[in-house]
């Protein structure tokens, strides 16, 4: 190999400036690091119920025809998605993961300094998609850590081209109402792609959450995007797609890659799509859960922020990474999310019952012997403020 070759002095200055993205700790590296056992994660946003019982029975018996490409159109499984949405087979595009359809969307509609607009704490993905493609990335401020969609409508100009939207929002919960969202389709221009990301939507149960699949005949440049990896709990087959105009849609799929969903994800999507009775024992578990987890920690003093979805931020109000750590020595795993902007945030996904107990007791068994506190510090404790920044505190 050439001893000049400088592959980061080669890349774009767009993905110079991006960092990998952090995923949630795997269990196994954790049990492999701290030499435990029986180590729980809550830290990915997954149903703890795991995929249908159908599912598991189909897998047992697929391997038959895994020599095969996959069905490069997705017919099966996009005739039933249309059918349950109502909308046309043409109107829908799969993805390897809803993130596959988030970036498509970006490489139809955006050339480079082109404007995208997302929010403050807004998945990431979003940023992401349009930084691949050299796109110039206006962030709104969040409201109380939700997307302020009256500052997306303001902000949006001639150069603006597409506007990603997170409902509910990943890592905060929170979410926005139909007449919002309908003010900003009925104000933008058609000339701005408006993607609406309803990774939860099965999961909310708010009269005031809009199904906005059932806008897009009157919004030709509304795309909206699900996925099979959270109430349909298929996160490790990579497994979306978008609903959007037929005209969207057949743009998508000509910069989709010929077979860029396998054939084990699309029938076990199929299946899963058909338990509603899984769904509605996850959507009741959440429900429960999430009510006690909100409780348990307002009970030790922690605010969070209100979720619709199956996850939950807790404010640390000083740097969460030591309460993370300490968390992970006793084998639960959360999720920091500093790259979100919030440093001080831990986020948590709601498990099963027990993981959610085991969770608790250890947080509160944590903060009894005086690891991890909230505001104000207790008086005498050893610690050394680095610089004027609650976040630089240091453990000594
Ligand atoms: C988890 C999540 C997704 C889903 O990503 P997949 O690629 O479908 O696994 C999409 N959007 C948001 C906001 C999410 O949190």
């Amino acid at each position: 190999m050439s001893k000049n070759f400088d592959a980061y002095a080669l890349a774009t200055s767009s993905v110079r400036g991006l960092a990998p993205y952090d995923p949630g700790k795997p269990i196994e590296e954790l049990e492999r690091e701290f030499r435990i056992s029986d180590a729980i994660k809550l830290a990915s946003n997954e149903n703890p119920l795991g995929p249908p019982p159908a599912v598991s029975e189909y897998l047992r018996s697929a391997a038959a025809d895994l020599h095969r490409y996959p069905d490069g159109s997705g017919f099966e499984l996009k005739t039933a998605l249309a059918e349950r949405h109502e909308v046309g087979l043409d109107q829908i595009c799969l993805g390897n993961g809803s993130n596959d359809v988030l970036d498509m969307v970006a490489r139809v509609f955006v050339s480079a300094g082109d404007v995208g607009i997302i929010s403050q704490h807004a998945f990431i993905v979003y940023y992401l998609s349009l930084a691949y493609v050299h796109a110039n990335i206006q962030i709104t401020k969040a409201n109380e850590y939700g997307h302020d969609v009256g500052a997306m409508i303001q902000a949006v100009d001639e150069r603006t081209r597409i506007i990603y939207i997170a409902n509910p929002n990943n890592p905060t919960g929170t979410w926005s109402r139909a007449e919002e969202l309908r003010r900003l389709l009925d104000e933008v221009p058609s000339s701005v792609i408006v993607v609406i990301d309803e990774a939860y939507a099965e999961y909310v149960a708010e009269p005031k959450y809009p199904n906005c699949i059932a806008w897009l005949s009157k919004y030709p440049n509304l795309v909206v995007t699900r996925t099979f990896s959270k109430i349909f709990a298929l996160a490790g087959l990579r497994i979306g797609y978008s609903v959007s105009s037929p005209e969207i849609s057949n743009l998508m799929n000509r910069v989709r890659q010929p077979f860029n969903c396998n054939t084990l994800a699309m029938s076990c999507a199929l299946i899963a799509l058909r338990d509603q009775n899984h769904c509605e024992k996850s959507v009741q578990l959440n429900r429960e859960q999430l009510r006690i987890l909100s409780q348990g920690f307002a009970e030790m003093g922690y605010e969070t922020i209100g979720s619709v979805a199956n996850f939950l931020c807790i404010d640390m109000k000083v740097s969460a990474m030591t309460a993370y750590q300490k968390l992970l020595e006793r084998g639960v795993i959360l999720r920091p999310i500093g790259g979100y902007g919030m440093p001080n945030h831990l986020r948590v996904s709601v498990g099963t019952a027990s993981e959610n107990s085991r969770l608790l007791d250890t947080f509160n068994s944590l903060k009894n012997q005086g690891l991890i506190w909230t505001f104000p510090w207790p008086v005498g404790w050893n610690y050394l403020l680095l610089e004027s920044d609650w976040s630089a505190v240091r453990w000594l």
